[in-house]
């Protein structure tokens, strides 16, 4: 059935305006005729009754799932007249952050860095977790009081390769230019860090309006391709991150709950206190510089020539470790991974960048879990106060 403005779904909502459709359905401005409210509507291709029951069973887990920084999905119903589900959500009239590409000053970016991180980190730290698998501007809606949102979350491989079926698409899981290298390896299972990878994209693209990697996602940084660098004119912190999100190993990435914090950080130093001011700022500021030019590309090539000198890395915190998933709702992190996959390598940044060193993000790490806990100074110290005390102990007893 094609919908037009009027339709009634399931006789209660009244379909207003059109926002956008998608891989698996189309969004609609729509009135919830027995509250009068303004609601927004997302109707999804038909799916067969196995389908529908995989989706039902999702909606049931996700909407436990409560955030500041996730668009919760209030009802879920099956529009009598064609079989094809609904979800009934906020309608957020400010859109996606796709509107706001290219033209967010640094302030407006820790703000959502801080928003979109915080929600993934109450993803992540589920048990089991969950993985969102499509981190990208059109999945990340402005509330009506000027925070982000994270929507299209509790969505499993399982359904959406349901739901692809159904579509006949023979589109990938995900963006391709939002998607980390190892979605491209042999074992693509998303996992927490592939989240991380699909937010460095965002935040890259939002800040010079162009997609890292020419759009073409970590297929071509797994193939040794160059990222061109962010412009000078943001922090070295703000670099250090979004380099950070976006190394080429998952173990390198920053957790989302780091992110969320060093945001928070941020912004108490920036004292940046309402998100609406900072919105409002960045509508009316002019778009970043797009950093293509000749001098970042000379500067690209010299940080890789000198890429012998890697910042070496501690050990990755264990929810940033590779994750194994199967067929469900959620994504485990698998408890009983080999020795040899938690090792750290020396790290890398993304190829061509080499994040500075001595901020939190440099290396792709938080210093602090570099430092050992328990150093060769501190034991031959401890060691020498020891034998110091037991001559003097001796003389005393004789
Ligand atoms: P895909 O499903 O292929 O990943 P998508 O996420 O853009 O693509 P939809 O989720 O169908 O597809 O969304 C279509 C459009 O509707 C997007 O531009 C999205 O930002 C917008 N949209 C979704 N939900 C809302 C909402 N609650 N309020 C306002 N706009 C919305």
């Amino acid at each position: 059935m094609e919908y037009r403005e009027g339709n009634m779904i399931d006789g209660r909502y009244r379909l207003e305006q059109f926002i956008g459709s998608g891989s698996f359905g189309e969004v609609w401005v729509a009135v919830d005729t027995r509250t009068d409210l303004e609601v927004a509507i997302k109707i999804y291709i038909s799916m067969d009754k196995h389908g529908l029951e995989e989706f039902t069973k999702e909606f049931q887990v996700s909407f436990d799932l409560n955030q500041t920084n996730l668009l919760h999905s209030n009802y879920l119903g099956v529009n009598a007249e064609d079989n094809r589900a609904y979800l009934i959500m906020p309608y957020c009239p400010d859109g996606s952050v796709s509107s706001l590409i290219g033209r967010m000053d640094e302030k407006a970016l820790w703000k959502f860095v801080n928003d979109v991180a915080s929600g993934l980190a109450y993803l992540h730290g589920q048990n089991p977790p969950i993985t969102h698998q499509d981190i990208k501007p059109d999945n990340i809606l402005i509330s009506r009081t000027g925070d982000y949102l994270i929507t299209d979350f509790g969505i499993s491989r399982q359904v959406r390769n349901t739901l692809r079926r159904s579509a006949r698409s023979a589109s990938v899981a995900g963006a391709p230019a939002y998607m980390g290298p190892e979605r491209y390896s042999s074992s693509p299972m998303p996992v927490k860090a592939s989240d991380i990878w699909s937010l460095g994209a965002t935040i890259y693209e939002l800040a010079t309006g162009e997609l890292p990697f020419c759009g073409m996602g970590g297929v071509m940084q797994k193939n040794g391709a160059d990222m061109t660098l962010l412009p000078d004119h943001y922090s070295e912190e703000f670099r250090s991150l979004v380099y950070s999100c976006l190394s080429l190993e998952t173990w390198d990435r920053p957790s989302a709950k780091q992110l969320a914090e060093e945001a928070a950080r941020q912004l108490r130093s920036l004292e940046v206190t309402g998100t609406t001011a900072a919105i409002d700022k960045v509508k009316e500021e002019p778009a970043a510089s797009v950093p293509n030019s000749e001098d970042d590309r000379r500067k690209t090539q010299i940080i890789h020539a000198a890429d012998n000198s890697t910042v070496p890395l501690g050990a990755a915190p264990a929810e940033n470790r590779p994750a194994a998933s199967v067929g469900s709702a959620t994504v485990r992190v698998d408890q009983a991974q080999s020795q040899s996959e938690m090792q750290v390598p020396a790290g890398t940044a993304p190829s061509g960048v080499v994040p500075p060193e001595g901020n939190v993000f440099g290396g792709g790490l938080p210093q602090t879990e570099q430092k050992p806990a328990f150093g060769p100074a501190v034991w031959i110290a401890t060691s020498a106060a020891g034998l110091v005390l037991g001559f003097l102990l001796n003389v005393l007893v004789r």
